[in-house]
């Protein structure tokens, strides 16, 4: 499942091949992708075509493109998801493809669980997949703001992983973030010194820069078609050794998989 980094390396890989770019034609090959928020607006297609593509930012776990006329597409990136640029238009896609009017082409791919909403600008603030709480990445997420932020019941990992608190840290970065901390998946938020916290705000940067660099999990592909190179550290590594200390990694199951190493992380 994509997360901030993947939707950070996939924005800034994409601007070069679609900012400015006018959408010439639409193709839509998975009509079950497409979720247009307004039933008298226009359709998927007739509402891009002709437009222009100003910017395309991250939003949570989302891609936002903003479009000449006040309109934008917002692209909910999930499992296995892949925003690919085109050298030559398409005849025929299996997901949703643009055709640029320069003669080249933005194909999305693999989009079991995929979203695209089309919606007037001004009506994005109503979108439920933009509802994200605070950016993980941005200055303000100091060691206090992030004591706030955090619901004080909770455990470290549902409130990393809670989107509504902080935006575009899921299931992967959540464990990789504790274990860069040295802080166990299961302590209450509350629980956490002073200097727990700090190292958790950085820890929360450090992480996701440090993904961002090494262009997302291996499993992701960038709009040119590169692979990730980020190596997990504990995510999706139970029975392997710690890289900090060697002592085995455990997972436990409870909805979501965990992934620590109960030796370090306390
Ligand atoms: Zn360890």
């Amino acid at each position: 499942m994509p997360e901030l980094p993947e939707l950070e390396v996939a924005v800034k890989t994409l601007k070069p091949c679609v900012a400015g770019k006018i959408i010439a034609g639409v193709l839509v090959g998975r009509e079950r992708a497409i979720r247009t928020p307004r039933e008298d607006g226009p359709g998927f297609a007739a509402g891009l075509e002709g437009r222009t593509i100003q910017s395309v930012e991250r939003r949570g776990k989302a891609l936002l493109f903003r479009l000449s006329g006040g309109a934008a597409v917002v692209f909910h990136y999930k499992l296995g998801a892949l925003a690919a640029c085109r050298r030559e238009a398409l005849q025929e896609t299996a997901g949703v493809a643009w055709n640029f009017r320069d003669g080249s082409a933005l194909e999305f791919t693999d989009m079991q669980l995929s979203e695209f909403h089309l919606a007037p600008e001004a009506e994005l603030a109503r979108l439920s997949v933009l509802k994200d709480g605070f950016d993980p990445l941005s200055r303000g997420l100091t060691a206090i703001k992030l004591a706030g932020l955090l619901p004080a019941g909770k455990q470290l990992k549902a409130a990393l992983m809670d989107q509504e608190v902080l935006g575009g840290i899921g299931n992967n970065y959540s464990d990789e973030i504790l274990w860069n901390a040295r802080l166990s998946p299961f302590r209450k938020t509350a629980e956490l010194s002073g200097e727990e916290m700090e190292e958790l705000a950085r820890q929360i940067k450090a992480t996701l820069r440090e993904s961002i660099k090494s262009g997302g999990e291996e499993e992701f592909r960038d709009a040119l078609g590169r692979r990730g190179r980020y190596q997990e550290k504990v995510h999706r590594r139970a029975g392997q050794p710690c890289p900090r200390d060697g002592h085995e990694i455990e997972m436990v199951k409870k909805g979501r998989k965990t992934f620590w190493c109960p030796h370090c992380q306390v």
